[in-house]
C-alpha cells in the first residue's frame, strides 16, 4: 500500500502541466500485431510521422487520437514515413485528402508506393518462388493467400510530393530533421534524426519489444542474385548504436532509451540463434523450411511460412558468409538445402570462422 503511494506521489511530481511533449505517440489498431504507432510532432509544420494501415477503424483512431491532442487531421502540414509498408504508410493519402498535408517519403518508399498494387504483386509471386526454392509445401503456400489479402486490403497506391534522399534535411514539428537511409528490416527504412535534441523517429529499424524481421524483396532478381538484407540490417544497426542519441520514437510498442545496450542484446540473441540454425544442420543438409520446423511450433511455420524462412535465411546469410555453412541447389533448380562445412576438409580450406 504504502509502495502505492509513493508511486504515485512520484508519478505526480514526474508531470509538470506546462511540459508538453512535441513527440505525441498515437497508437492505432493493426491487425495480428496489436498496433502501430503515428507520431503527430507539435510545431511547424506540423507533421504526422507514420500513419497507420489503410483501413477504416485506423482512419477512425486516427483522427480521435489527434483530437486528443488538441489538434485536428485538417490541420495536418505534413506527413513522413518512415518506410514502405502498409501499417505505416497506408493512410497518408487520405491524410493529405483531409488536410492538404504534403507527403515525404524516401525515394526507396516513394518508389514502391507509386506502384503499391503492382508491387505487392510482384511481392507475392515472388515470395511464393521463395518459399518453394526452400522447401515449404505448395499446400502451406496456398493456405496463406489471406496474407497477401491483408496487405492488398490495408495499402494505398500514391505519388508523394516530395522525395527525399539519405542525408537531407527536412523541417518537421518544430525540429530539423536529418533523413538517415537505413535499409535493413525493409528496403526503405528511413531514420529521421534530431541531432539537437538528441532523438530520432526509427520505424521498424529497431524495436524495444521484438528483434526486427528482415524482409527478402525481389532487388536484383535480374542478376539472380537473393538479396542479403541481414547482412545490411546488422551493419546499418551497428551504425545507429555509435549515433550519441537519447530516445528513438519506434514503430510499435514503447520508445527506446539505451539503444547501445539495446543493439548488444539484439547482436547476442543473433549469434544465439545463428547457432541452433547451424545446430539444425549437424546431421544432414535441410531447407531453409526444414530448419524452420525444428526451431518453431508447428503452428507457427504452417501460418507463418514466409516470415519464418525469412529468418532463417537471415541467419543462413551470417553463417555463409562466415563460412560455416554452405547452400547447394538441388538439380533441375529444384530446393535449396542448407549444410555445415567440413572445416576438416582441405578441399574447403577455410580458416575457422567466427560469428558476429
Ligand atoms: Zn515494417
Amino acid at each position: 500500500m504504502l509502495e502505492a503511494v509513493t508511486a504515485a506521489i512520484l508519478k505526480s511530481i514526474q508531470v509538470t502541466p506546462f511540459a508538453v511533449p512535441s513527440a505525441c505517440a498515437i497508437r492505432l489498431p493493426l491487425p495480428h500485431i496489436g498496433s502501430v504507432n503515428a507520431w503527430l510532432l507539435r510545431g511547424e509544420p506540423l507533421t504526422l510521422l507514420d500513419t497507420g494501415p489503410a483501413s477504416a477503424e485506423a482512419l477512425e483512431a486516427l483522427r480521435t487520437g489527434v483530437r486528443a491532442e488538441g489538434s485536428r487531421l485538417e490541420d495536418i502540414e505534413l506527413v513522413l514515413g518512415t518506410h514502405h509498408h502498409l501499417d505505416h504508410v497506408g493512410l497518408a493519402p487520405a491524410v493529405r485528402e483531409a488536410s492538404g498535408a504534403r507527403i515525404a517519403l524516401l525515394g526507396e518508399a516513394a518508389d514502391y508506393v507509386a506502384h503499391g498494387r503492382e508491387q505487392i504483386e510482384r511481392d507475392r509471386a515472388y515470395s511464393h518462388r521463395l518459399m518453394e526454392a526452400h522447401g515449404v509445401p505448395r499446400v502451406v503456400i496456398d493456405d496463406n493467400e489471406s496474407f497477401w489479402d491483408f496487405l492488398r486490403a490495408n495499402s494505398s497506391t500514391f505519388a508523394p510530393d516530395t522525395r527525399l534522399a539519405d542525408g537531407d534535411t527536412i523541417q518537421a514539428g518544430g525540429r530539423e530533421l536529418t533523413v538517415l537511409a537505413r535499409p535493413g528490416h525493409s528496403r526503405s527504412d528511413t531514420l529521421f534524426v534530431d541531432h539537437a535534441a538528441g532523438e530520432a523517429f526509427v520505424g521498424d529499424h529497431l524495436l524495444a519489444g521484438i528483434s526486427s524481421n528482415t524482409e527478402i524483396a525481389p532487388v536484383g532478381e535480374a542478376e539472380g542474385e537473393r538479396p542479403r538484407p541481414r547482412t545490411e540490417y546488422l551493419r546499418n544497426l551497428e551504425r545507429t548504436a555509435r549515433m550519441p542519441l537519447t530516445t528513438l520514437y519506434t514503430g510499435h510498442g514503447r520508445p527506446v532509451k539505451a539503444h547501445r545496450a539495446l543493439v548488444d542484446v539484439r547482436l547476442a540473441e543473433h549469434r544465439t540463434r545463428a547457432a541452433r540454425v547451424a545446430g539444425a544442420l549437424l546431421h544432414r543438409p535441410e531447407t531453409a523450411y526444414g530448419i524452420a520446423k525444428r526451431l518453431w511450433p508447428e503452428r507457427t511455420v504452417r501460418e507463418q511460412p514466409l516470415l519464418v524462412v525469412w529468418e532463417v535465411l537471415g541467419h543462413l546469410e551470417l553463417l555463409v558468409s562466415a563460412g560455416v555453412a554452405r547452400e547447394a541447389v538441388e538439380a533441375d533448380g529444384g530446393e535449396r538445402r542448407f549444410a555445415l562445412t567440413s572445416r576438416t576438409d582441405p578441399r574447403e580450406g577455410r580458416p575457422r570462422a567466427r560469428l558476429g
